[in-house]
């Protein structure tokens, strides 16, 4: 079968031929984004403990999923991408089938003998954060919270603990899955705070396959581990470190809580000497072996603090990276010389879930008094934006924010910030000052509606989300 003849398709998905999306228990979907669990025949969901990555996406499921694109179908489960796609947006199947191309990915050409080439590894929930946003399915420190919160737990029915290293497959079967791999994506929990991350790294090394893959890996900033990191980037192919951050100072130690801020800038200036000091460890042709981006996800509780979260980021470092520096008119900041690494860079998430985090369901009426301070961030003493920066990554979240939201789940997020705070003994109000004087008159409406029956109804529905 040449599946050239069906790359421009308008169902074909290279991703269902090389990759698989692990959650932190195990379970996996072909892809992030995909509405459904792979499963059995039965319908029980298949778990990385019981399955290896290669048997996985050979599985029957897999399977039909990629006869069914072969065949024209739009298998639903992959709803997202039709979605987009009609929508006239680059769908996550577009964007692969493009890259694919451009990474050398190898893909098979038999439905039922697929390797996996490109895998989305979630190493398990074990978290020293408990960040507003996240819930006890990706972070352990949540746990004990929502307990003493009595809130219902989700969690689904396995056998093996996929970090049970004597009998889960992933482990059992490493040496076997790993050696076709040219991509790794960790995801978290906290990949550094989690002793089964390390021990993948140790193993991928032993078996030989870390000369072939490039691994990427997301980091909530709390902790550096030089000896760690010097070790991946002489073994691996290329390595890519994420690190995540939604707010600055006392922002940052409201909505992630756990490890003080001080900490984490003393981290971000170690990653940040590492980049910039990687020259030891250029590939001779002349390609850099670390990538690094900072990525800010941007809700209800930090929206109006964009800029201020973006200039800390420019000021410490983006500005002393790059060819481009004089183009930022920062060039007294820029290292010198040979010394110049390729620039960083901000990458802007909006919150899409819980709902009641996300941006839009601010009320209508003081959208653009939250917004001011982003949009003219001079009259608050802070830099302008770039326009390039404004134009391509600003007003894409300026009109998420613009979009209609919803009464309730401004409400459920009223109600949550204040059982939160109450739990952590946190003030809202205190920390995000500027912020909580527009929300304010708003706020106080909310505070009285939910203590109406109905209205709890409706937000601990919401809340049942989050789980
Ligand atoms: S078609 Fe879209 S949703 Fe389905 S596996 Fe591919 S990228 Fe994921
Ligand atoms: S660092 Fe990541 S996994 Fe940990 S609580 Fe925050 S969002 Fe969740």
């Amino acid at each position: 079968m040449d599946l050239k003849a069906h790359m421009n398709s308008n169902t074909f998905c290279a991703l269902t031929w090389m990759h698989t999306s692990s959650e932190p228990y195990g379970t996996c979907r072909s892809c992030c984004i995909a509405r459904e669990h792979i499963k059995d025949d039965k319908g029980n969901i298949l778990s990385l403990a019981d399955y290896s990555i290669t048997e996985v996406l050979n599985s029957p499921y897999m399977q039909k999923l990629r006869t069914d694109m072969l065949r024209g179908q739009k298998p639903k489960q992959c709803q997202t991408c039709w979605e987009d796609e009609d929508n006239g947006k680059e769908s996550k199947r577009l964007l692969y089938n493009r890259m694919i191309k451009d990474f050398g990915f190898k893909i098979n050409n038999a439905v039922d003998n697929c390797r996996p080439r490109d895998v989305q590894i979630n190493i398990g929930n074990t978290c020293n954060l408990k960040c507003r946003t996240c819930s006890p399915v990706c972070s352990s420190k949540w746990v004990k919270e929502w307990k003493d919160r009595d809130r219902k737990i989700w969690k689904p029915e396995i056998n093996v603990n996929m970090n049970d290293y004597d009998n889960s497959k992933f482990w059992l079967d490493i040496d076997g899955w790993s050696k076709t791999v040219q991509r790794m994506e960790i995801m978290g929990g906290e990949p550094f705070y989690n002793k089964s991350f390390k021990r993948l790294v140790h193993r991928l090394i032993d078996n030989g396959s870390s000369k072939n893959i490039s691994l990427n890996l997301s980091t909530n900033g709390t902790i550096y581990d030089d000896e760690l990191m010097r070790l991946m980037l002489k073994n691996f192919k290329a390595i890519g470190v994420n690190v995540s951050i939604d707010g600055v100072y006392e922002h940052f130690d409201y909505i992630r809580h756990g490890v003080a801020w001080e900490k984490v800038k003393q981290n971000l200036d170690d990653f940040f000497k590492l980049y910039a000091d990687q020259h030891q460890y250029k590939e001779p042709n002349g390609y850099w072996k670390m990538n690094m981006s900072y990525t800010v996800t941007i809700g209800l509780l930090n929206v109006h603090y964009l800029r201020d979260i973006h200039e800390f980021f420019e000021k410490n470092y983006i500005n002393k990276t790059g060819i481009a520096n004089h183009y930022r008119g920062q060039k007294e900041n820029a290292l010198e010389g040979d010394r110049q690494v390729p620039r960083l860079e901000i990458w802007n998430n909006v919150v899409y879930y819980p709902s009641y985090y996300s941006s839009n369901n601010m009320p209508e009426e003081i959208k653009d008094k939250v917004l001011h301070r982003v949009t003219n961030p001079e009259d608050y003493g802070l830099r302008k934006w770039h326009p390039d920066t404004y134009n391509n990554n600003i007003v894409p979240i300026i009109n998420h924010t613009k979009r209609k939201g919803g009464d309730k789940e401004w409400m459920a997020f009223v109600n949550e910030t204040i059982h939160t705070d109450s739990y952590r003994k946190e003030k809202f109000e205190t920390t995000f000052k500027e912020l909580f004087k527009i929300y304010k008159p708003y706020w106080l409406e909310a505070m009285k509606e939910i203590t109406t029956p109905q209205a709890q109804f409706k937000i601990e529905a919401l809340a049942e989300n989050k789980g």
